[in-house]
């Protein structure tokens, strides 16, 4: 917040892609903030949990969010800037109530951790949907982006730094990634590409699948 406040004096809401602390770490310091409703209903069981383990994965001091004063975003939803209006597309996998936000002014996609950002797609948290959902998902994504194919898409993430060097695959990210990662998640299902492990948390089996620009992190047992 003291930053945005370096840039305007207009009232500033929060609008979040998804309720992932990485997203959201700061969002007790804004009198209003958006989430997709999804996301609101998952947060005692799923969320809220992952929020509070999420301090000591990224060594960070806690930090209370009002959570039950979140307001619901819905698909379709739209923010009015005054002369600018974005608007809100579900796209849910990463998390439950994961949004895509539109500005169609600017041609920008704002898209969180949707389908790809930084180096490989998450898909391994608690709360993340099992492969044959995100197919399904991206499917439905797909058709629907369609028109804003050539977009400038905004990540959540320019690398998400974990994984390895060798996979700055979804950066940049852009139409052809979300198409690759509907053809990554049948080549899964299928059995026709491999897994290779990634320690990116201890004990935790974790595996990297990738097709071209597309690439996702997950434990096997959500290949279903
Ligand atoms: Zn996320
Ligand atoms: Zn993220």
């Amino acid at each position: 917040m003291p930053l945005l406040r370096t840039l305007t004096d207009l009232p500033i809401d929060l609008v979040l892609t998804h309720a992932h602390i990485d997203h959201m770490y700061h969002a007790g310091e804004f009198e209003r903030v958006y989430v997709g409703a999804d996301d609101i209903r998952a947060w005692r069981k799923t969320l809220g949990p992952l929020y509070a383990a999420g301090h000591i994965l990224y060594h960070l001091p806690p930090k209370q969010v009002r959570f039950r004063r979140f307001q619901p975003v819905r698909d379709g939803d739209c923010f009015d800037l005054g002369g600018l209006t974005i608007q809100a597309m579900s796209a849910p996998g990463h998390t439950p109530g994961s949004m895509i936000y539109i500005d169609a002014e600017h041609r920008i996609l704002f898209t969180g951790d949707a389908f790809g950002s930084g180096e490989a797609s998450w898909m391994w948290l608690p709360g993340c949907a099992p492969v044959s959902k995100l197919q399904s998902n991206f499917t439905v994504l797909l058709n629907r982006l369609k028109p804003y194919a050539q977009y400038r898409f905004m990540g959540g993430h320019r690398l998400q730094g974990i994984v390895n060097e060798k996979h700055p695959r979804s950066n940049p990210l852009n139409y052809g990634v979300l198409q690759n990662m509907v053809k990554l998640c049948g080549d899964m299902l299928s059995g026709a590409v491999e897994g290779h492990r990634v320690h990116l948390v201890p004990l935790l089996p974790l595996y990297v699948y990738t097709f071209q620009t597309a690439s996702m992190v997950i434990h096997k047992r959500s290949i279903h």
